[in-house]
């Protein structure tokens, strides 16, 4: 990592923008995360913002997670994109860096913990999405420990700057870009973590599809996928039987 004077620095800017406009060019595609067009806060609802208060929550991140936000900022992140467990982005610093942060999904256990911990207090999915969640719910969630947000040590990450292995400000921006992500599409944090968000709701997950589909048949498909912010061409997975199962203790 050296240091640059800020002529260098505009110039090492320049060649930048010159290899996105070749790569776009050549038909790569090269899409810039979108921020929020409103000066001031990076993020609004309330996934976003539970990401975000977790995360600043650690002090092995509290020092370095902030040069994420004004780096995110400048708006050098690419490409980003969220998989069950897999973080990738490009990042535009002193040259285009490739991040990836894995994230290992939720234990099979512990989100059959939290849906018992939630269990006939999640109404809808529309509701769940949006964080209006009872005091109960909340707790059980956003419980450090045994919550829905990953700790440090189920969060591994790579960049290919040199200066990587202290969580880089390349990093640090692509975990602030995915709160971004999750502002506009809050399924996306459940995606993150491998789990179904209508396993949550009362009723389980059979009543939930069922209730899916009896709202499809009185609803436009495109309509639909819009009210619930989720992909609906994607494969539905099978309701999950872990309830029926007999617990650890039994
Ligand atoms: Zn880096």
């Amino acid at each position: 990592m050296g240091w640059y004077s800020y002529d260098e620095g505009r110039e090492r800017q320049a060649e930048l923008q010159r290899v996105i406009a070749r790569k776009r060019a050549s038909g790569e595609v090269f899409e810039a995360l979108e921020l929020p067009k409103a000066k001031g806060k990076l993020v609004r609802t309330f996934w976003a913002k539970a990401w975000c208060s977790h995360l600043e929550s650690y002090q092995d991140y509290e020092n370095r997670l902030p040069r994420g936000r004004s780096y995110l900022r400048r708006g050098g992140v690419y490409n980003l994109l969220i998989e069950d467990g897999l973080l990738t982005a490009q990042v535009a610093g002193s040259a285009l860096y490739e991040v990836s942060v894995k994230i290992q999904p939720l234990a099979k256990e512990d989100w059959v913990q939290i849906q018992a911990g939630c269990a006939g207090q999640v109404s809808s999915l529309l509701d769940l999405l949006a964080g209006k969640l009872g005091e109960g719910v909340l707790k059980v969630v956003s419980n450090p420990e045994s919550g829905l947000f990953p700790r440090p040590g189920e969060i591994r990450f790579s960049c290919s700057c040199p200066d990587w292995a202290d969580m880089c400000k390349h990093v640090a921006s692509v975990l602030y870009g995915v709160a971004v992500k999750f502002d506009s599409d809050p399924a996306l944090f459940f995606r993150l973590r491998g789990v179904d968000p209508s396993e949550l709701l009362a009723g389980g997950a059979q009543a939930t599809l069922s209730g899916l589909s009896a709202l499809e048949a009185g609803l436009p498909g495109e309509d639909l996928s819009a009210l619930f912010g989720i992909e609906l061409s994607e494969e539905v997975p099978a309701p999950s039987i872990s309830s029926k199962e007999p617990g650890p203790g039994a």
